[in-house]
């Protein structure tokens, strides 16, 4: 891949003004700059760094996104995949969307192809976003291809890096520390940012691709060398001499490690410029008087220890880092002691150690430092002993002394940055499997399972819980699966007792001593908690619910409740595509008219429960039945008032079924029931019941009564041996035949004897 393709800053030349927005009230000037930065965006869409949606400008479905828009929107890319642009979109309805993209297919939009929008995450953030708009063609389709910018983020570049090797690329832009990104195999340089090209004299153009020889002035085999140390994270601080674009030489500090990205082995390097440091030093050995004038307009501080005495001279710019005046500052070796952290301070007595003993040609630690504020800043602290006595104990000892504070945010936030994007990339493996396990669960009680397990791996040191609502209307809900080792939802609960699904959205407890507790906990909970209701097109699935053991952090609570979220989507989608199936299953076996189960349901039940009998040595009754002069019925009151009857009919036989009977509609207004264990006499009884109740059932049509129906039944039953159904049903049939025959309205048996 080409360092020009990376999109890691903007492709030159860089916009003067910068070409994101600082804040709202830039928005014009960020148009403006977004314009001219018509190069950056080819960059920026070769990237996998940046947000890219694929979108069907005919019905605004998003066809396609990619890991970072998954990221992003917070969505798993199946997820991202259901839903519509405007689902994103905070500003844009789906007409005013459908309306733009429609200009863009045909053309009529060619201005404006970049833009300013604020997109919707699933977490119910808005977040301001550059987009820039492409129409692609793929599969004989032209879509739209949108490729987001976050530049909320911009604003508030530390929290966001924490997030994503992205935010780290936009960090690294716009830091003010010199950066270069090095690649570790070749030495070329990968990247550089704002602040490099500046202080080098070249443009980015001229720095990405340029060999690192070519500034510093060691030999390439002894850079090579280097490179090796830093790459291996055997060293990190190193001194060089660099050169810039009008030939100058420096002296540098550069601070350098490993750093993976792409999957192409890279080093880090932050440079300082240390030359007036150095002078500064240099003069130190030449006249005291000079010195001070130097060291006073140096942005570093210094100071000047008589060892035997204790007693120390700082310079005001020492006092100034620290807040204090100058006149506040005892001039004693004791005030280290009083203002250095607790946990620095054995490392530092080490390195002065090793120093007076002539270990060591210079004193240099970092430590931090209690600023007259009170907060902690890192110091770079580095000193000589300029002086000795004749048995070689020194006698006096100078220094500087450097605010390192920033240097060490940014090599803190690059590391935490990695270690994130690293886990992300794993609860993203994690979210995918969940998903194609969920794919492959054929029932609600394997989904369950499957659950139980991803989320044991999503959230590793949690516990949880997913509950649905049972069968029945009303019903509780039921814990079904649950992971961690904290049970810590009953087995059922009423939907009353969570605030989750009593208000339809997220609850979330962040600092448990404040948070309202749903009353489904036995005990309220020490540590964080999320619940999440289950929701699919309005109607209630359940609900699921993560807790911490310990607590939290903001950022770790935030990261908790994305995952969460992801996971609660999976689950949600999983669970109702299930119940989808389950009911397509179910209208294949049921007539929809009378509820009742159908023809081929009967073919394929009826052997099995003859088996079933067999086995147990019981008998199988089976009854046809079939409505007496319905034709004329229907030709008197019209086929809707048949149809009324039919239903009326086929209730009741579902009101009078036993555990084990089945009734079915055979065609037409035959309908077949089946009782397992039940003797001809048994029957007989039962179905004459059955006769006498269709006969008395008043069915209402169009506000009136519709006249009595009745009923014929012919009921034949299998013994101990009978398997085939076919002869059974023909049986029944042939025992309706001459119920009819004999004058409708009755039961006849078949005339076969039983046994
Ligand atoms: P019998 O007493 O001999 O059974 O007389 P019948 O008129 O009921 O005769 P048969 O069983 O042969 O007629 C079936 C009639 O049932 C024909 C049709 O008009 C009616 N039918 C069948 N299925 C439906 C249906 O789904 N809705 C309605 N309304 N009528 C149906
Ligand atoms: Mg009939
Ligand atoms: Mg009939």
């Amino acid at each position: 891949m080409q360092a020009q393709s990376q999109g890691l800053t903007p492709a030159d030349p860089l916009p003067s003004s910068g070409w994101v927005p600082q804040d709202a009230t830039e928005l014009p000037q960020a148009r403006q700059a977004l314009e001219d930065a018509a190069g950056l965006w080819r960059a920026m869409i070769e990237s996998r760094y940046v947000i890219k949606v694929l979108i069907d400008p005919d019905d605004g479905h998003i066809v396609d996104a990619n890991q970072a828009a998954a990221e992003f929107y917070g969505y798993p890319r199946e997820v991202l995949k259901q839903r519509h642009a405007w689902d994103q979109n905070a500003d844009m309805p789906r007409e005013a969307l459908l309306a733009l993209f429609a200009d863009f297919k045909t053309g009529r939009a060619n201005r404006g192809t970049e833009f300013l929008a604020r997109h919707r995450r699933a977490n119910g953030e808005i977040c301001e976003v550059a987009v820039h708009l492409d129409l692609i063609h793929r599969d004989h389709r032209s879509l739209l291809l949108a490729t987001v910018l976050d530049i909320t983020e911009r604003k508030a570049a530390e929290t966001a890096l924490q997030r994503s090797e992205m935010r780290f690329r936009t960090l690294f832009a716009a830091a003010k520390v010199v950066m270069l990104l090095i690649d570790s195999t070749t030495g070329a340089i990968v990247d550089a940012n704002a602040a490099a090209a500046a202080y080098y004299g070249f443009t980015l153009g001229q720095l990405r691709g340029m060999a690192i020889g070519a500034l510093n002035t060691l030999s390439a085999t002894e850079i090579t060398a280097q490179i090796h140390q830093a790459a291996a994270g055997q060293r990190w601080l190193f001194h060089f001499r660099h050169r810039l674009a009008d030939g100058t030489l420096r002296d540098v500090e550069v601070h350098s490690g490993p750093l993976e990205l792409d999957g192409r082995p890279l080093l880090y390097s932050i440079v300082h410029d240390i030359t007036d440091k150095k002078a500064a030093e240099d003069a130190l050995r030449a006249s005291e008087e000079r010195l001070q004038l130097v060291l006073e307009g140096s942005s570093d501080g210094f100071w000047d220890w008589n060892v035997r005495t204790g007693e120390i001279l700082f310079s005001r710019r020492w006092a100034e880092m620290l807040g204090y005046d100058q006149t506040e500052v005892q001039p004693h070796i004791r005030i280290w002691k009083q203002l250095m952290h607790p946990d620095d301070q054995q490392r530092s007595r080490a390195a002065l150690h090793a120093h007076f003993a002539g270990d060591t040609a210079r004193y240099q630690v970092e430590h931090r430092i209690r600023t007259k504020q009170g907060e902690w800043r890192w110091f770079l602290h580095r000193g000589k002993v300029m002086a000795r006595d004749a048995r070689g104990r020194p006698v006096r000892m100078a220094g500087t002394h450097t605010d390192i504070t920033e240097r060490r945010r940014i090599e803190t936030a690059l590391r935490v940055s990695l270690v994130a994007a690293e886990r992300h990339d794993a609860q993203m493996v994690a979210l995918n499997r969940m998903n194609e396990r969920l794919l492959s669960c054929e029932t609600r009680a394997a989904a369950y399972a499957a659950i139980a397990r991803s989320a044991g791996e999503l959230f590793a040191g949690f516990s949880g819980a997913l509950a649905v609502f049972g069968e029945d209307a009303g019903a509780d809900l039921q814990v079904v699966a649950d992971w961690g080792d904290l049970s810590i939802l009953p087995t059922t609960f009423p939907r009353g007792h969570c605030w989750a699904l009593r208000r339809g959205e997220v609850h979330e407890v962040m600092d448990p001593t404040r948070g309202s507790h749903c009353g489904h906990f036995a005990d309220p909970l020490p540590f964080p908690s999320l619940c999440i209701p289950l929701t699919v097109r309005g109607e209630t699935l359940g609900l699921l619910h993560v807790g911490a053991r310990q607590t939290l952090t903001e950022g770790q609570f935030a990261d908790l409740r994305t995952l969460a979220i992801a996971v609660s989507e999976a689950a949600r989608l999983a669970l109702s595509n299930i119940r989808l199936q389950e009911t397509l299953r179910e209208q294949a076996i049921r007539d929809p008219l009378t509820g009742l189960f159908n023809r081929r349901y009967l073919d394929e039940t009826l052997p099995r429960e003859l088996q079933v009998s067999r086995r147990r040595g019981e008998p199988l009754a089976v009854a046809m039945l079939d409505l007496d002069h319905f034709k004329r019925f229907n030709d008197a009151y019209g086929h809707e008032a048949g149809d009324a009857v039919l239903r009326a009919v086929g209730a009741l036989l579902n009101a009078s079924l036993r555990a084990g009977d089945l009734a079915c509609r055979y065609g037409g207004e035959e309908l077949t029931l089946i009782l397992p264990g039940t003797s001809l006499d048994a029957a007989r009884e039962r179905l004459d019941g059955l006769r006498r109740a269709i006969m008395q059932t008043r069915i209402l049509y169009r506000g009136g009564d519709l006249p009595a129906i009745t009923a014929s039944v012919g009921v034949a039953v299998a013994g101990g041996e009978e398997t085939d159904a076919t002869a059974l049903l023909a049986r029944a049939d042939a025992a309706l035949y001459r119920a009819k025959e004999a004058g409708r309205n009755r039961i006849v048996a078949d005339e076969v004897p039983v046994g």
